[in-house]
């Protein structure tokens, strides 16, 4: 595997460095910050005003669209008068599609040119043809000719380029070739890479972005993969596109740029969301502070694990079964669990859990901490007198508690039951003692290991079956022994939890071990110990995130929150975000830039109030037609401004309804998606 140096360490990847108008882009400098304007660029005043207050709250590179030759030409004057402003020292980027005109024009006046390579030599048609081998070289030959002219300008001006694919807007010939994949992201940008390189041109970034977090962190890897193959160290440029805005936004973009920083890619990054472009930066600055935090030139843990990094396979494990709702196993959602923080608190948690405005996202479990015997005697009682709406009850159990003390617990309901409780490397008998008084009473053990301690146990673990347990990471006591966990075969970060569940994880199959694991998100897995609500949400982000998209997770709690309706809300939010477990609609809507047609902003708001109840279905909401259609990727419907004040309704790729007025708009949507029989009434219950 040669897309990163670890998988358990984030090692920066090699690249050269890219001189962005003075500003580095990879090699050795930290990661820059960047984000667009959403302004007309012909209006000049207002896109140097945004592009005045993009620079102001930190983003270090701004870019523009330049839909066209005209647009191209006011970036002189948006130059001249954002530099006159004091940003001399902020690259402007001019963004291109479709248009190699605008981009002989822009190049002459900004720092970078942002070319797509899926419609900057190709008009997109969506055509079904075969590609013969002499065919395809033809196009090849068509496209250095496009192509060249630009390679030559920038170079001879000494400015920069990022080649930008995005999922969904691939041309005729590699959608024919290699479909819309990963790979076929890849070799888009590959065909324009042998251009430059054929002009020894060197100043190049790559992006390989999509809505899916899994599809872009696929296509990175394999891009890096393919570049390392052909001696090819460009930087790279992270980004989920079309990621939408609030909560899941957020969740989205760190879930892919995270992922991908935790392996050491990433030179850049720009979190895209449908929001006033100035809220995208402090959300990029916290993943990009997270990120360069754990950097590390060390390696000394193995490089690979036997996750296949290319293609999307959830880990095969026994299904256990709690309840008959309530099933663990490769063929299920990851079960949601949410951490109580007291027996006081249990009941009226359980009261509020149990509201039917979260049908759609039942807490499967819910965590208790058992500290003494006393509080084993109240969770009796509570038991006794509370009806507990769950598939089951995790007991997290101070080690100072035997199996013969929980005997009047275990008698609960079979399968209601999942002791929690850490095991270290030397407590080979007490794990047998637990073991044996779950499987005696039908319940369940979640054994939390540091990655040594389930090296040393390897041989138990085999003997004791897969059938009654549940693995998670021992993250306090990784913590404990100062940020360096004692007795490693190799050290790991102590840092970096998800490189310490790949490593529990690749211990266990080791050991022969195919039982479900446990994603904790505690204080104690946190990269860097901030309190803010972002800061958790990007944490958790970033640890579920990075092991779901790798197929890793069977159950995941979050537990930094205090209120376990928001514990529980951010859960369901990370599954989505990381596609594993979809319990709302799916929106995908773009981040604006100077050719949307229509307020994104409030019209995604709007849609979403109408539509937010409709789950498993995908919506897109896409400023313009020019990118929007292609953009909008496997959307089931799309939304997209077809003219000013116009709207065009879209069901999958296919456009069904032309230049509505945007009035109308909404109610023809909603029409659509009932005619596509994907409608349902929203439940008064849970609005
Ligand atoms: S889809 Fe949205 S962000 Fe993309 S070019 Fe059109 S308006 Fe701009």
């Amino acid at each position: 595997m040669s897309y990163c140096a670890s998988r358990y360490h984030t090692v920066r990847r090699h690249t050269h460095p890219v001189n962005v108008g003075g500003i580095g882009v990879g090699g050795s400098n930290p990661l820059r910050i960047q984000s667009m304007t959403t302004s007309d660029t012909q209006d000049v005043a207002a896109t140097v005003q945004q592009s005045i207050a993009l620079a102001e709250v930190g983003c270090e590179i701004v870019r523009i669209t330049a839909p066209n030759v005209a647009a191209a030409k006011c970036l002189r004057a948006i130059r001249s008068q954002f530099s006159a402003a004091g940003f001399a020292h902020i690259p402007l980027v001019a963004d291109i599609h479709f248009l190699p005109s605008a981009a002989m024009e822009a190049v002459e006046h900004v720092e970078k040119i942002r070319v797509n390579p899926g419609n900057y030599a190709d008009k997109k048609k969506f055509a079904v043809r075969e590609y013969s081998d002499g065919d395809y070289d033809t196009e090849l030959a068509r496209l250095h000719e496009t192509f060249s002219p630009l390679v030559l300008r920038c170079r001879a001006l000494g400015r920069a380029m990022r080649i930008g694919t995005n999922h969904g807007s691939l041309s005729d010939r590699i959608m024919n070739r290699y479909g819309d994949t990963p790979l076929g992201m890849v070799e888009s940008a590959l065909e324009f890479l042998r251009i430059a390189r054929d002009h020894r041109y060197d100043q190049i970034m790559l992006s390989m972005k999509s809505s899916n977090p899994k599809v872009m962190i696929q296509a990175y890897r394999l891009l890096v993969e393919r570049m390392t193959q052909e001696d090819m160290h460009y930087p790279l440029h992270l980004g989920v596109t079309e990621a939408g805005d609030g909560e899941d936004g957020r969740i989205k973009s760190a879930i892919g740029i995270g992922s991908l920083l935790l392996d050491g890619l990433g030179d850049t990054i720009r979190v895209s969301l449908t929001e006033d472009s100035v809220y995208e930066i402090p959300v990029a600055r916290a993943i990009a502070d997270k990120a360069m935090s754990l950097w590390s030139s060390t390696v000394v843990a193995p490089a690979t694990d036997r996750i296949d990094p290319y293609h999307f396979n959830k880990r095969a494990t026994t299904t256990l079964t709690f309840s008959e709702t309530c099933l663990v196993g490769p063929a299920q959602p990851p079960r949601v669990i949410v951490r109580v923080p007291s027996i006081a608190a249990l009941s009226a948690a359980a009261r509020d859990l149990a509201s039917p405005k979260f049908k759609d996202t039942p807490p499967e479990g819910l965590l208790v901490p058992i500290a003494t015997a006393g509080d084993l005697a109240a969770l009796c009682e509570v038991a006794a007198t509370t009806p507990l709406p769950f598939s089951f009850l995790a007991l997290e159990l101070s080690p100072t508690l035997t199996p013969d003390l929980l005997q009047p617990l275990l008698a609960l309901s079979p399968g209601r039951l999942l002791l929690v409780r850490p095991f270290t490397a030397t407590e080979e008998s007490t794990l047998r003692a637990f073991a044996e008084s779950v499987r005696q009473h039908g319940h369940f053990l979640a054994c939390e290991l540091t990655p040594a301690a389930a090296h040393a146990l390897a041989f138990t673990l085999r003997a004791l079956g897969d059938d009654r347990l549940v693995f998670s990471l021992d993250a306090s006591a990784c913590l404990s022994s100062a940020g360096a966990p004692a007795a490693q075969p190799a050290p790991l970060d102590s840092a970096h939890a998800a490189g310490r569940y790949r490593a529990l994880v690749e211990a266990l199959h080791l050991a022969g071990s195919r039982t479900p694991i446990w994603i904790r998100t505690t204080a104690a897995t946190a990269v860097r110990g901030e309190n803010s609500f972002l800061s958790k949400l990007l944490e958790a982000s970033f640890l579920n995130g990075s092991l779901l998209c790798d197929g890793i997770g069977d159950f995941v709690s979050i537990e930094t929150e205090a209120d376990v309706t928001r514990s529980l809300k951010l859960a369901y939010n990370v599954l989505q975000g990381a596609g594993a477990r979809i319990s709302k609609t799916e929106f995908v809507a773009c981040p604006s830039c100077g050719r949307t047609l229509f307020d994104l902003q409030t019209t995604t708001q709007r849609i979403r109030a109408q539509t937010g109840h409709l789950k498993g279905v995908k919506l897109a909401i896409m400023g313009c037609i020019v990118n929007g259609p292609g953009e909008m990727a496997d959307a089931d419907f799309g939304y997209v401004g077809g003219a000013p004040g116009k709207i065009n309704l879209y069901v999958g790729k296919n456009c069904v309804l032309y230049n509505l007025p945007q009035a109308e708009a909404d109610s023809r949507l909603i029409a659509l998606i009932k005619e596509h029989g994907k409608w349902i009434e929203p439940d008064p219950a849970q609005a």
